[in-house]
């Protein structure tokens, strides 16, 4: 597993060594990358490592200092930094405190353990794993090879830009090629990556390819039509603005009637 690390875009006090808590035995392996995506050189820390060939570097090698993690959509890669509960709900304290208010306040005192349970459901997308939800697929399909769509599956996920709500219908289509899968998966792979800190062109994109992977299918079309709350309820405060994303792969992509089929369904939304 590689891991991908970016240095502070902001001050942070958390202390650096907190990302980088091992549960799991073995440091895993990863190299650092700017915000531009290309290699930095690691300041190291005691013995002089081994480079690996592609640029990896081993995890005890590197100083943490200023460093973070990126790249935490992949599943199971969020056990090896993740803080103890009691630390996350000494970091909603400081945010109840920073917001103005009195942390030990009747109100609030149980407050930071029910933020963090909340975080437990809001973010448990980052436990699970999309391929594992779309392994299972059937061939038995009397030779059906048209569209199948799923529309309106409800979306409720985070902006990784400002951890607010952002909330909406995902619409998902895909030409089978040889297999199909239960369509609750479909669903539970929107759940799945909506479960996690998004933005939404990511999240739209995931979803295609998760699909057009685990089913060889001839073509995907996705469409995520959400609110974003952060848009509606700061910044610029535009309450009633949609955002919506689509990707297309395969026959989707290379065919308008396709696609216009594909729109027209969902629009009957
Ligand atoms: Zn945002």
């Amino acid at each position: 597993m590689v891991f991908h690390i970016t240095p502070y875009s902001h001050n942070s006090d958390v202390p650096a060594q907190h990302l980088w808590l091992n549960r799991a035995g073995r440091p895993p392996k990863y190299r650092c990358v700017n915000s531009t995506g290309r290699a930095l050189r690691p300041k190291f820390i005691g013995s002089t490592p081994s480079p690996e060939p592609d640029g990896a570097y081993s995890m005890d090698a590197i100083s943490t200092d200023r460093t973070t993690l990126r790249a935490l959509n992949e599943p199971g890669d969020k056990k090896n930094i993740r803080p103890s509960r009691k630390e996350a709900e000494s970091a909603v304290r400081t945010l109840l405190a920073w917001a103005g208010d009195n942390p030990d306040r009747e109100g609030l005192k149980d407050t930071p353990k029910r933020v963090v349970k909340a975080f437990d459901e809001w973010f448990s997308g980052y436990d699970a794993d999309p391929e594992a939800a779309l392994a299972r697929t059937f061939e038995e399909v009397s030779g059906y090879d048209d569209i199948v769509m799923l529309r309106d599956i409800d979306v409720e996920s985070h902006c990784e830009h400002h951890m607010a709500p952002f909330l909406g219908r995902a619409h998902i289509a895909y030409l089978p090629s040889d297999r199909v899968v239960g369509i609750s998966k479909i669903a539970r792979v929107v759940e799945i990556y909506a479960k996690r800190l998004q933005t939404q062109e990511t999240m739209t994109a995931q979803i295609a390819e998760a699909i057009d992977k685990a089913l060889n299918a001839r073509g995907v079309a996705v469409m995520i039509d959400a609110v974003h709350q952060c848009m509606t309820t700061r910044g610029v405060h535009h309450p009633n603005v949609g955002t919506i994303t689509t990707r297309f792969t395969g026959a989707f992509k290379d065919s308008d009637e396709l696609r216009t089929r594909f729109l027209r369904l969902a629009e009957r939304a």
